[in-house]
């Protein structure tokens, strides 16, 4: 029997439970990860009713409240998170009576599970276990009378990644070369707002809507003004949150473009369909129930239609590069790792590096927390095999923890990129770049040849 203690009521195990209640009156907080995207997906639960604040703090002082409260042994993106979510529980801008926590279990064998338990224990010793922490997780893990992901929200948060990846990716293509400074992220920003009125109007959600607004899109960014010679195209790896957050790798993105390129960031699309696809290989090489392989399969295949969209969207702007299809990743990195490798970021990991050196990107920055033992096994841990196949590829596996200094780890980029500039072939003439002259950039991926062998 659910029990209660005042206006708090707990589930048999004794965990504060978010009531329909709190739904009304609460704000909850949520740490950001993906700018564009989670700014979409805060939207979409506000139309649901929420209330949500959106953590984009970020300063040293938050790994230090993180190291307060989290044994400093666990994984870097563990610290930050909590670490940030405490920093603004105690900062004294929340009534912490009205305030519960959103964070994410992904359900998998690593500690991204387990974070929601350490959040909770470092809100008993910071004296504030009246704080409702709530799961955000496809796999049933917890269930709270006040949340709850139902269809229709499941929908538009999906279209929120899928659409939140076409305008990073987009972004990250016009950027470096915008003529006027700051339009690329206006037009993102203009967009997002676009899309979630949308949302909230039951509109943008169907495949055939999707394709309709990917290629307005699309069609938006190639008219913004781009000038200058194509830049160093720098890959994004590594584990979700440091791959990611801006708190996480010091604004990797920005710090890229600074030194001149022009970053190449995979989208979480393919995490999403990875995280998929588990359920059904689980089946595959374990056994287990048919019929949570044939719904894992129906859901993969929705997803894998809109990324189609996506990819069919960016091809109809011959200035721009497409994205690669999940199914090529997982073609791609057969003989490297296999499939039931799938702790963290798992096989995707070094399908993504793979895809990138396919792209012909400069380099690659493989971003590695601290504590994170399957990504460095898929991440840093397949290097040299990649190198050997493929002896042009430039990567460079970046540690992020306490004490890694911002300097060193800019210092270890700035070594990788100036080997990049020494390998790259000298850039064409930049006026063959300019917007509207450039010839049509080729993303495709050959799978049947490493390192240029067939
Ligand atoms: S993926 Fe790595 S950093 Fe993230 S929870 Fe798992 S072990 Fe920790």
């Amino acid at each position: 029997m659910p029990r209660s203690d005042g206006a708090l009521k707990y589930d048999r195990g004794g965990r504060l439970l978010f009531t329909r209640r709190m739904k009304r009156e609460y704000t909850l907080l949520m740490p950001q990860m993906l700018p564009i995207t989670f700014t979409m997906m805060k939207k979409v639960f506000e139309t649901y009713g929420y209330r949500i604040d959106m953590l984009t703090s970020s300063h040293r002082g938050i790994v230090d409240t993180g190291l307060r409260y989290v044994h400093n042994d666990t994984c870097y993106p563990a610290i930050l998170v909590i670490g940030q979510l405490i920093e603004a529980v105690k900062s004294g801008n929340y009534d912490t009576d009205k305030i519960g926590l959103l964070i994410t279990q992904t359900g998998g064998g690593c500690r991204a599970s387990n974070y929601i338990h350490l959040l909770r224990k470092a809100l008993r010793r910071a004296g504030l276990q009246q704080i409702p922490v709530v799961s955000v997780n496809l796999s049933g893990l917890e269930r709270n009378p006040g949340f709850s992901l139902t269809l229709p929200m499941l929908r538009r948060l999906a279209a929120a990644m899928i659409y939140g990846d076409l305008l990073m990716w987009l972004r990250n293509q016009c950027k470096p070369y915008e003529t006027t400074a700051g339009a690329s992220d206006m037009m993102a920003e203009h967009w997002t707002d676009v899309l979630v009125t949308l949302f909230g109007r039951g509109r943008g959600l169907s495949k055939r809507d999707i394709a309709r607004y990917m290629a307005d899109i699309a069609a938006d960014f190639a008219r913004l003004g781009r000038s200058g010679a194509p830049k160093t195209r720098v890959g994004v790896v590594g584990e979700i949150y440091v791959k990611y957050a801006p708190l996480g790798n010091n604004n990797l993105e920005d710090f890229l473009i600074a030194e001149g390129c022009e970053p190449v960031v995979p989208g979480l699309t393919d995490f999403m369909i990875f995280k998929i696809n588990n359920r059904v290989v689980d089946v595959e090489l374990y056994r287990g129930s048919a019929l949570k392989k044939l719904a894992a399969g129906v859901f993969q295949r929705y997803i894998e239609g809109l990324q189609r969209v996506m990819i069919d969207a960016v091809r109809s702007q011959p200035s721009f590069r497409p994205m690669g299809a999940f199914a090529d990743l997982k073609e791609l990195v057969k003989g490297y790792v296999g499939y039931g490798n799938k702790m963290g970021e798992g096989w995707l990991l070094t399908a993504e590096m793979l895809e990138l050196i396919h792209m012909g990107v400069g380099g690659i920055v493989c971003a590695q927390p601290f504590g994170c033992l399957p990504n460095h096994v898929a991440g840093k841990g397949m290097i040299r095999k990649l190198k050997d196949d493929y002896p042009h590829s430039n990567i460079v596996a970046v540690d992020y923890d306490p004490g890694a200094t911002r300097i060193n780890q800019e210092n270890r980029i700035k070594l990788m990129l100036s080997n990049c500039r020494r390998a790259a072939p000298p850039p064409p003439d930049a006026a063959e770049a300019e917007t509207g002259t450039a010839p049509q950039r080729d993303n495709s991926i050959n799978i049947a040849s490493p390192g240029g062998r067939s």
